[in-house]
């Protein structure tokens, strides 16, 4: 076994360095997804209520715990609040849906989805004419105290955020009466986006990072063909073929290096236990250098729809 296995969270838990994505996987799909990652040794799971499958991770979830492949407490199951929920007022509710789609009676880790509060109702993007989101006049601090009391009910271990930016966070960390810090930030991160000055950031402050979107994110829907592709890059390939691996596996093992925890997406069954055989090899230091050099600050999601919400994240440096 090379390298950690968990990132140990501030709060104590640890939270297993690879865990399965389950953004677009469909709910047809996802169920067979998650049990055949539980069966591989996957006990993290990534999950959100905008996937709008959490029904079907649930049922995947339940018939492991049913069959005695897995107990709950084996399990760390993180999810999100959507940016339609951010009154203070509805987030225990947005919570409970979740975990009644879950089945779960707690979850490990709750992130605050996107620093950006929607129009509440039920449109997941509310869009005015011009096809840009409806803002909410919450803030994320406010929405931050209804996260806060998630945890002191006993819903959730842990909370955090995700698609955060630097100002962002230290806003958050800064904030009067802070009772509960964000125990991970989960964000964007992949060769063409190494996010070094916001990983050296979290780490320093003792909040760990998860990357998402860690392959490039090929099938999210709005691919262009003359976008860049991570997974056909020669370099990589050819770092690939050196360790007898291949070029998912090393942009996985990419983040373990950096104590960040990775959540790669798949519903192929070969490719699910591909994707976790990263723990028995380790990339040089030329190598990790030689993956650093493809940063291009090139973004999967840059949530343009929101570029003119008042908390857009992705204006600021980093
Ligand atoms: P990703 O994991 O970078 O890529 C997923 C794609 O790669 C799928 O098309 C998958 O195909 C394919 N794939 C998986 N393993 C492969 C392999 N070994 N070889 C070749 N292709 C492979 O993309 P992502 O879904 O954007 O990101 C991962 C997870 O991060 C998400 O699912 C979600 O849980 C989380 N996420 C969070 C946010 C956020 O705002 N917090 C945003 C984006 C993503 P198949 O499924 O068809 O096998």
């Amino acid at each position: 076994m090379k390298g950690p296995t968990d990132v140990k969270l501030y709060t104590g838990a640890q939270m297993p360095i690879v865990g399965l994505g389950t953004w677009k996987s469909e709910p047809g799909k996802v169920k067979d997804a998650v049990k055949k990652a539980i069966d591989v040794g996957y006990r993290h799971l990534d999950c959100a209520y905008v996937y709008q499958n959490e029904t079907e991770v649930g049922q995947g979830i339940q018939e492991k715990i049913k069959e005695g492949a897995v107990k709950r407490e084996d399990l760390f199951v993180v999810s999100k609040l959507w940016s339609t929920f951010h009154e203070k007022s509805k987030v225990k509710g947005a919570c409970q849906k979740t975990l009644s789609d879950l089945k779960l009676d707690y979850l490990d880790l709750y992130l605050v989805h996107w620093p950006t509060g929607f129009k509440a109702g039920d449109a997941l993007f509310p869009t005015d004419e011009e096809g840009l989101v409806i803002q909410s006049d919450t803030h994320f601090l406010d929405t931050w105290e209804g996260m806060e009391e998630l945890v002191d009910a006993g819903l959730v271990k842990a909370i955090g955020v995700s698609n955060f930016n630097h100002d962002q966070l230290e806003q958050l960390l800064n904030k009067p009466g802070l009772k509960h810090k964000p125990a991970v930030h989960q964000f964007e991160c992949h060769p063409y986006l190494t996010q070094k000055k916001l990983i050296d950031y979290c780490q320093s402050k003792g909040i760990a990072v998860t990357a998402y979107s860690p392959l490039g994110s090929p099938d999210r829907p709005w691919a262009k063909p003359e976008d860049p592709s991570l997974l056909e890059e020669a370099k990589i390939k050819e770092i690939a073929a050196k360790y007898n691996k291949t070029s998912a596996q090393v942009l996985i093992r990419f983040h373990i290096q950096r104590n960040v925890i990775v959540i790669p997406k798949s519903v192929t069954p070969a490719r699910i236990e591909e994707n976790f055989q990263v723990f028995d090899f380790e990339l040089s230091p030329e190598d990790m250098e030689a993956i650093f050099s493809f940063d291009r600050a090139w973004r999967v999601c840059a949530l343009s729809s929101a570029k003119k919400h008042k908390d857009y994240p992705f204006n600021a440096e980093f």
